[in-house]
């Protein structure tokens, strides 16, 4: 399908539907739609527009699909795969849901919260939290990450382990069409087997499928108690002893375990602010361990100490320190935040967001560091990530002394080698962050042709045109 560019008339009649002040079109307005947090991506557009109500995003599809006019759907601009950027050539709108705001309702007797999509992650959390209940996704980046864009994206994050990913935390959607219909599919039920589920169908197609303009959420009840520790380790494969003890003691309490490697913590305590070491020696290996508690009258539990304790008698651990005040855990849940953005102290990173069944984790780490070596020698691999659910953040930073540049030059060699050993352990390429325009060609290496197939067949019944987010995943 061929998409048209915009005429100026054209943008009028976007603009009009917004009003003239939600439809920006100088660059100096754009640059913050334009250009993603890694730098990597960058993209032209004649309008970002910015709807104010479900009707409203109707109304430009409505106009966009009559026109064949391609429209990017945008949220917080957090996603790490170029999804939510135009393309360069300046024919695509973007159109961003930031001034979807409302929560809707909150109903903390049947556990369920209606917010719109460009409701911040912190904002949805907040809005849980003030009528006493959980709502658990969390992301380094939920300060701007938007409640659609999580869901487009299918996000991870932290509280996986307990809770799942965005997509267990659904429980209904409220989309507009390619053609510019509204899907009213706010349904707030756990059980609906009424055919194809179209909202499990929207969740993780990153903007290609329909634009989401709000979700029915999932509450959960605020635990009573939190239980944080930082333990140390030799090896990945103790960490793999100590999560299946505390798997087996703690049982659902077990909320995080997040394993990172040494260089990862050296370089969050010597590029960002505000961060400790939690320790006075130095070990190859560490975890977070979180274990939550019950809800109110829950006695104090006593969990972690007796666990790490015996860990450390039978020799699998090195130390650990566990927090004595809220304090001390929002310390270390800051260490293990600030490992991403801290890496781009260190030079050029080639990042990997990968999963691989969690029992060969440790043999993953071994052999994807000799694999690294044999790409590019002295690439320094600052491995770190959601050990409990299987999924690494392998991030391998530059040699000390090389080109910034001339180490990039080498992203898809080095992703190659990783992607092939991820593939022979049986994991995935992609474990959280998604396709974007960074994998779209890696995914048709990995994919079979009969899934590719599907994949295909599902977007042209859904956009027929190929309006939305065209050039994204497939
Ligand atoms: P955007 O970046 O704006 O968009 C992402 C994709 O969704 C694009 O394809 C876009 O077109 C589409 N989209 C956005 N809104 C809508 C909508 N309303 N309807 C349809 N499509 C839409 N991700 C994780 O999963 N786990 C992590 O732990 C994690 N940690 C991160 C830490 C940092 C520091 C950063 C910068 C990012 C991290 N991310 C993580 C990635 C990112 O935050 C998530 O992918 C997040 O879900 C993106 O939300 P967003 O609102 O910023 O979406």
């Amino acid at each position: 399908m061929h998409l048209k560019t915009l005429s100026e008339s054209l943008i009028a009649r976007f603009a009009e539907i917004v009003g003239e002040t939600n439809a920006l079109t100088r660059a100096e307005d754009q640059g913050a739609y334009l250009h993603e947090w890694r730098d990597r991506y960058t993209g032209s557009t004649p309008v970002v527009l910015r709807p104010g109500s479900t009707d409203e995003v109707s109304r430009i599809l409505t106009l966009a699909h009559a026109e064949d006019i391609a429209v990017v759907p945008q949220g917080g601009n957090t996603g790490l795969v170029g999804g939510q950027i135009p393309s360069r050539d300046g024919s695509e709108i973007v159109l961003s849901l930031e001034r979807l705001k409302a929560v809707r309702n909150v109903d903390a007797i049947g556990g369920t919260m209606i917010v719109e999509a460009g409701v911040t992650l912190t904002e949805a959390q907040n809005a849980a939290k003030n009528a006493g209940r959980l709502f658990p996704l969390s992301l380094a980046s939920e300060g701007s990450a938007q409640i659609g864009g999580v869901l487009a994206t299918n996000a991870g994050g932290t509280a996986v382990l307990a809770y799942g990913n965005a997509r267990s935390l659904a429980l209904g959607l409220e989309a507009v069409l390619a053609d510019g219909r509204i899907w009213h599919g706010l349904r707030r039920l756990k059980k609906d087997n009424t055919g194809y589920d179209l909202r499990d169908l929207l969740i993780g197609s990153e903007g290609t499928l329909g634009i989401i303009t709000a979700a029915s959420l999932k509450l959960f009840p605020m635990p009573a108690e939190r239980e944080t520790a930082i333990v140390a380790f030799d090896t990945p494969d103790a960490a793999m002893k100590l999560f299946r003890r505390a798997e087996s003691e703690a049982g659902s309490s077990l909320t995080a375990f997040e394993l990172w490697a040494h260089r990862a913590q050296e370089f969050a305590l010597k590029y960002m602010p505000n961060v400790r070491d939690p320790f006075t020696d130095d070990y190859p290996w560490y975890a977070l361990i979180e274990l939550s508690h019950g809800g109110k009258g829950t006695r104090i539990a006593n969990t972690i100490e007796p666990l790490l304790t015996s860990a450390h008698g039978q020799g699998f651990i090195r130390d650990a320190t566990i927090a004595r005040s809220l304090r001390q855990a929002e310390d270390f849940w800051r260490l293990r935040e600030a490992f991403s953005e801290a890496q781009k102290g260190a030079g050029g990173s080639i990042k990997h967001d990968i999963s691989v069944p969690i029992a060969r984790i440790p043999e993953f780490l071994q052999r994807a560091a000799k694999v690294v070596d044999g790409v590019c020698p002295g690439a320094r691999p600052v491995p770190f990530g959601h050990f409990g659910d299987g999924n690494l953040h392998y991030n391998v930073t530059q040699p000390e002394h090389m080109e910034k540049a001339q180490y990039l030059a080498l992203w898809d060699a080095m992703s190659d080698a990783i992607f092939e050993l991820v593939t022979e352990l049986g994991g995935s390429i992609s474990a959280e962050h998604g396709i974007g325009q960074m994998k779209r060609d890696v995914l048709k290496r990995y994919k079979s042709e009969v899934e590719l197939d599907m994949m295909r067949a599902i977007k042209k019944a859904l956009d027929p045109k190929g309006i939305l987010n065209p050039g994204k995943l497939l």
